[in-house]
């Protein structure tokens, strides 16, 4: 549909979803889909009406829209798979995922049409070192060519590499993994995307110095992830006499470590804790109050507990910060990432 925008009226400001929504359309016309689900994240929900009608038109296919929220390429709605003959997925990368409803999907990119020149060249300011490992969101990884393209002007070689299954791009990282910034000997990052929590993520799971550059709001800085620090050794701290601990496992395909959450519950009973194991779509406030727990470890999207623990009543920990706690973990903190 990347004549669709005029001809179905649905605009996606300041993202393209180009080609890959033409690839989805002429998919769902050969594949004859009677019905097709759409799956899009919570920033772009006003678009899926216009989106629903577009797809609509063009293939005659009936469109059904989640109206669940979604948070990655994790979230796969599997009921909407249930009911529909396939899916088109907005916003997100393909991730590996065990589940054959998932073979129903179809990931459709939104790319950001914000240039990184600018920003990228004010971030070489900060940036001390000459051997540099860039990094960014699936929103911006098509925009790679000019990143390391300003770098290597100012004299700055640039590494890119391939994250694990989770991701698709060289450089790509989630908030739940940073693969691609592990798998290189660098001394330095620079994170080129929005937002603070993947500059964070990619310092606290490598140690090393994090350039971030916002193309969107122009800004370049040096993470600081002493606060973040601060906050997470508060919420071990405040969990350390919890007796009864919910362990959290979500039913989203891509969050779904069942086995971790086993074995944190066994590690929890061996230390005198009283473990029950939750099985739960979202993580909501009222889950852990309804439940009496003093505590929780969740093996869900670690971006829940870095993220969201303001509106927890109780602690919610990762599952390293848990052993941390346990002193089943020693030294420095260790971030949660799903591999
Ligand atoms: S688990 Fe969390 S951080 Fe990872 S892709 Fe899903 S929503 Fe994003």
């Amino acid at each position: 549909m990347g004549r669709a925008p005029s001809t179905s009226g649905f605009s996606l400001e300041p993202f393209d979803l180009d080609p890959d929504l033409d690839r989805a359309l002429e998919l769902i016309k050969k594949s004859g889909a009677k019905i097709v689900g759409v799956q899009v994240p919570e920033g772009l929900k006003r678009m899926a009406s216009d989106l629903a009608r577009g797809i609509e038109k063009e293939t005659g296919a009936g469109v059904i829209v989640s109206g669940d929220p979604c948070y990655g390429a994790c979230d796969v709605d599997l009921e909407l798979c249930r009911v529909a003959d396939l899916v088109v997925h907005i916003g997100h990368s393909k991730m590996q995922v065990a589940d054959p409803l998932v073979d129903k999907v179809v990931y459709i990119e939104a790319r950001m049409r914000a240039d990184v020149k600018e920003v990228v060249e004010m971030a070489t300011d900060l940036l001390s070192a000459r051997r540099v490992g860039v990094v960014t969101t699936v929103q911006h990884v098509h925009k790679m060519g000019d990143v390391v393209g300003v770098l290597e002007k100012k004299g700055v070689e640039a590494v890119v590499r391939s994250g694990g299954s989770r991701t698709t791009y060289p450089g790509q990282v989630l908030g739940c993994n940073y693969e691609a910034a592990r798998n290189m000997e660098v001394d330095e990052y620079l994170f080129v995307g929005t937002g603070q929590f993947h500059p964070l993520g990619v310092a606290l799971a490598t140690g090393k110095k994090v350039v971030a550059a916002d193309p969107v709001t122009g800004s370049v800085s040096v993470v600081d992830p002493t606060p973040m620090l601060k906050r997470r050794y508060g919420a071990i701290a405040r969990a350390m006499d919890a007796v009864r601990i919910a362990v959290l496992v979500s039913k989203k395909p891509g969050q779904c470590r069942m086995d971790l959450a086993r074995k944190v519950a066994a590690l929890g009973r061996e230390h005198g804790k009283n473990m029950v194991l939750v099985y739960l779509d979202r993580v909501e406030p009222e889950v852990l109050i309804n439940l009496g727990v003093d505590a929780a470890v969740c093996t869900a999207c670690p971006r829940i507990a870095l993220d969201d623990q303001a509106k927890y009543p109780v602690p919610v920990l990762t599952p390293p910060e848990f052993e941390l706690l346990l002193g089943e973990l020693k030294g420095d903190y260790h971030f949660d990432e799903i591999e």
